[in-house]
């Protein structure tokens, strides 16, 4: 049976001599994983789809749930993403979460969150540091692993001098509030992670504003590995450059 799905591909591992193992991320079916044939040997015509962030229409040859590929349609490679250190690692974020969190099944808010995530990064003035906490924020919301960063959960009052963290329910907590087990954080990672879940970006480049979302990242990070206990090794390399 021939399908095809629009997908976004997260790893290529090489298999055998020639081959590669896709798995991609797509629109229709979520994680998906697939051989692509012959693509390691020079002037292979599906070359340029076997590598990472390629984002095309895959025809995929299936039988007995595997998945052969048999024909792309590019839509991007995101080439331009290779030229800045920290652009490609923020990238490589976006690709490691649907990893981390993508199902084998269709989550459009997910797939569209990373395709613009990564589009962004690509070709727009973002910030990326501040693109990645924000992809997070809303990735995490999308795969049921919602942070909230809206005041304190327990008395509703915005959160000023001090800030907890109640890992099991995701949610901030003020000094007041706060109980044994609540994680302290320091107020610069609150509120960005609270300016964040809104709309408005600055695409401010200042070395004290990067400062403060690595910071943010190094917790998003601890975070999800607290959560799914593997973690996204490019968020560590991200925040480690
Ligand atoms: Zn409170």
């Amino acid at each position: 049976m021939e399908k095809k799905v629009n997908g976004i591909v997260i790893r290529a591992v090489s298999y055998g001599e020639s081959d590669k193992i896709l798995t991609i991320y797509t629109l229709e079916e979520g994680l998906v994983s697939a051989r692509i044939k012959g693509v390691k040997k020079a002037g292979a015509k599906l070359k340029a789809c076997s590598e990472p962030f390629c984002f095309a229409e895959f025809v995929l040859a299936s039988s007995l749930n595997r998945n052969v590929v048999t024909g792309a349609s590019i839509y991007d490679g995101f080439y331009g993403l290779r030229e800045d250190v920290v652009k490609f690692y923020a990238g490589s974020v976006v690709l490691g979460f649907l990893r981390v969190f993508g199902l084998e099944e269709a989550d459009k808010n997910l797939f569209d969150f990373a395709v613009n995530a990564i589009k962004n990064l690509t070709y727009s003035d973002v910030n990326p540091y501040e693109e990645t906490v924000s992809f997070i924020l809303s990735g995490l919301k999308a795969a049921g692993y919602e942070i909230n960063a809206e005041g304190c959960c327990r008395c509703g009052d915005e959160i000023e001098n001090m800030a907890f963290f109640d890992m099991k329910s995701g949610a901030f907590v003020c000094g007041d509030c706060a109980e044994e087990g609540d994680m302290r954080v320091s107020l610069s990672t609150y509120k960005i992670l609270k300016e964040a879940s809104g709309s408005e970006k600055t695409a401010e480049f200042s070395e004290e504003k990067n400062k403060g979302l690595i910071k943010a990242l190094k917790f998003l990070s601890y975070y999800i590995e607290a959560k799914v206990s593997e973690g996204i090794k490019a968020l560590k390399e991200l925040t480690e450059l």
